[in-house]
């Protein structure tokens, strides 16, 4: 679980990652250190981007808003 943990700021974005704002499909995660990180939808992530890279220098952004268009959300109704 702990070794899980440490590279989970390395796996892609899954279809049940969810913002952590609004709870829409997440396409970005800031980690703070491997066992704290934010997920953002593109909407929120561009909301908050330029607080985020101004007021934290360590983090490490996972940006998959380029997939956003990908595919519709079939999973929207998944669960
Ligand atoms: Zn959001």
């Amino acid at each position: 679980m702990i070794t899980k943990e440490r590279i989970l700021q390395h796996e892609p974005l899954k279809i049940a990652d969810r913002c952590d704002q609004c709870g829409a499909q997440a396409f970005v995660r800031v980690a703070f250190g491997p066992e704290r990180d934010l997920l953002f939808c593109g909407h929120h992530y561009n909301r908050h981007e330029p607080v985020l890279m101004t007021q934290y220098s360590h983090v490490t952004v996972t940006d998959e808003r380029h997939r956003i268009n990908q595919k519709p959300s079939v999973s929207a109704n998944a669960d």
